[in-house]
């Protein structure tokens, strides 16, 4: 066990200096790969894992890219090409034993952000800083992939203690919510009878374990193109602004009405426009989104979207193309699942606190997922893991690895034990 966890942690730190950001994950997926085939695992990736049809935001030219940089670190030419250009990877460990499917999930993307060059973060202080300039893992999601192949290597160590089948899903493209819902869709948790899934930090304090009943907003993220007509600024009349159009959008998106039945939100987070002072702006582009409390109120919220958006491009005389480009639901847990993460939580020994954690915000692709698994009949639950940060998504966001991690995995492996445990 002590190996494992020694592993774990030279593994997170490997995959901390070594970020990919969503969609673009091959060294990272070449690395997961490696490490299960040596355990013994049978590993599906690329559109054995992935739908095309139900990837979102995913940028081919960043895609063409990553993939060389993965061929310059050595990723052979013979995985990419197994890829088929989506990363992400499933392992699949069949005892040969009748018992049920469980389901573990670990998201392997980065961050754009630079990592902090304090040297008192402990990336900096121990040499294990991010080697790519502007990209970070910010949000944790190296530790989860380390946790999934600890998870890994404990499920090869104690096979002949388990029965049924143990699915790993090593999921691409979880910022922005845009990876969970082409696995789903490709069917790859539909035989599941058991899922869990986790993340680091968030409410949770180090060596404290928060499991989760419910939580979390549904959201549609949406990328928004505007085109009008360009023309010289004295005569106005010949050209269609493209920013006037969107300046408008801004506004009425900002005070599309809430509802009466919980939270939503909008947010335009981003506006770009326009070439220069005496032209009319032949383009627009926006990145906004919307959530709500439940998937109806956000659904509600996407379509206010959507006519606000046609009905002003109409006005201005502009054309559009509106794309989801991220989706998640909300989270409602399985309380027999729930109970199964927290009795494994109480007997992991570094464990102190097990407690009821429920995220009234944010969201979390984990959920298209759960949502698929509780669609078939199986149960699922979602916990988190602590460990000390000043915020998510941060430059100086770090998570104590050699102390949080063996948290993480030793609710993972004690929930396997409990649903695939041999309990003659
Ligand atoms: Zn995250």
């Amino acid at each position: 066990m002590t190996d494992i966890i020694t592993q774990m942690v030279a593994d997170r730190r490997h995959l901390h200096q070594h970020p990919e950001e969503g969609w673009c994950e091959f060294q990272t997926t070449h690395f997961v790969v490696e490490r299960l085939k040596a355990l013994g695992f049978e590993v599906l990736l690329g559109t054995d894992v992935i739908l095309p049809e139900a990837v979102m935001g995913r940028d081919p030219a960043k895609v063409e890219k990553a993939m060389e940089d993965a061929r310059a670190a050595g990723v052979p030419e013979s995985f990419l090409e197994a890829t088929g250009g989506y990363t992400g990877a499933l392992g699949v460990w069949k005892t040969g034993r009748p018992g049920p499917v469980t389901a573990l999930r670990f998201d392997i993307d980065c961050l754009a952000i630079e990592e902090t060059s304090d040297p008192a973060h402990i990336p900096n202080a121990e040499g294990f800083r991010s080697k790519v300039p502007g990209m970070s893992h910010a949000c944790g999601h190296d530790g989860h992939t380390a946790v999934g192949l600890g998870a890994a290597a404990w499920v090869a160590a104690h096979a002949e203690e388990l029965t049924g089948t143990v699915k790993l899903i090593f999921q691409p493209a979880e910022e922005g919510v845009r990876g969970a819902a082409a696995m789903a869709a490709r069917g790859i948790v539909d035989d599941v009878d058991w899922f869990a899934g986790a993340h680091i930090g968030c409410s949770a304090k180090l060596h404290e374990v928060g499991v989760s009943h419910h939580g979390y907003l549904a959201t549609t993220k949406f990328d928004l193109d505007i085109t009008g007509v360009p023309c010289a600024a004295g005569s106005p009349e010949n050209g269609k602004s493209a920013l006037m159009c969107g300046a408008a959008l801004c506004m009425s998106l900002g005070s599309l009405p809430g509802h009466s039945q919980g939270i939503t939100r909008v947010q335009i987070g981003k506006f770009v426009s326009g070439t220069g002072r005496n032209i009319v702006a032949e383009h627009t582009s926006m990145l906004l989104e919307v959530r709500g409390e439940s998937t109806e109120i956000n659904d509600y919220m996407a379509a206010g979207v959507e006519r606000t958006v046609a009905g002003l491009c109409a006005a201005y005389g502009c054309t559009y193309s509106l794309r989801r480009v991220g989706e998640a639901v909300t989270y409602k847990g399985d309380e027999e699942a729930v109970e199964l993460v927290k009795d494994a939580a109480r007997a992991v020994p570094t464990v102190t606190s097990v407690v009821d954690m429920n995220a009234k915000v944010g969201s979390e692709d984990c959920t298209m997922l759960i949502r698929r698994v509780q669609a078939h009949g199986g149960k699922a639950v979602f916990f988190y893991f602590g460990c000390e940060h000043h915020g998510h998504h941060k430059p100086d966001f770090d998570i104590q690895d050699t102390a949080s991690l063996r948290d993480g995995w030793g609710v993972f492996t004690g929930f396997l034990a409990r649903t695939n445990g041999r309990k003659a």
